[in-house]
């Protein structure tokens, strides 16, 4: 055990919670056909590379499917990036948009152990 924060750790984590989330959209989307209720907000959970990092970030599924249309894009609270692996580009009072440097893969199974 040298390094317990490796990039690949850090990026499975929050390939990780992306996919918790997704999930969450995807259940609301089905669930929901009044367009109404479809801009109803969510807790969904901060993508930061953090394992114990429990906050939620409150978005409606229309503003997370936008912030992921780009599968190298990760939503977290503010002050959560790690400017080793990702760069901020957009940034609000209440969550951060972060890019990564190395676009992670889509399902944290493809992420191989170094
Ligand atoms: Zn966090």
């Amino acid at each position: 055990m040298h390094d317990s924060l490796s990039e690949s750790r850090l990026a499975k984590n929050e390939v990780v919670f992306r996919q918790a989330n997704e999930q969450v959209q995807k259940f609301m989307q089905a669930q929901v056909t009044d367009s109404k209720e479809k801009e109803n907000k969510l807790h969904f959970y901060c993508e930061c590379s953090n394992t114990d990092c429990r906050e939620r970030i409150i978005l409606t599924p229309t503003q997370y499917g936008r912030l992921h249309k780009n599968s190298s894009q990760f939503v977290m609270k503010p002050g959560h990036s790690v400017a080793e692996v990702e760069r901020v580009i957009r940034s609000t009072s209440k969550y951060e948009v972060v890019e990564k440097y190395q676009t992670p893969p889509r399902s944290a199974s493809e992420l191989q152990p170094e």
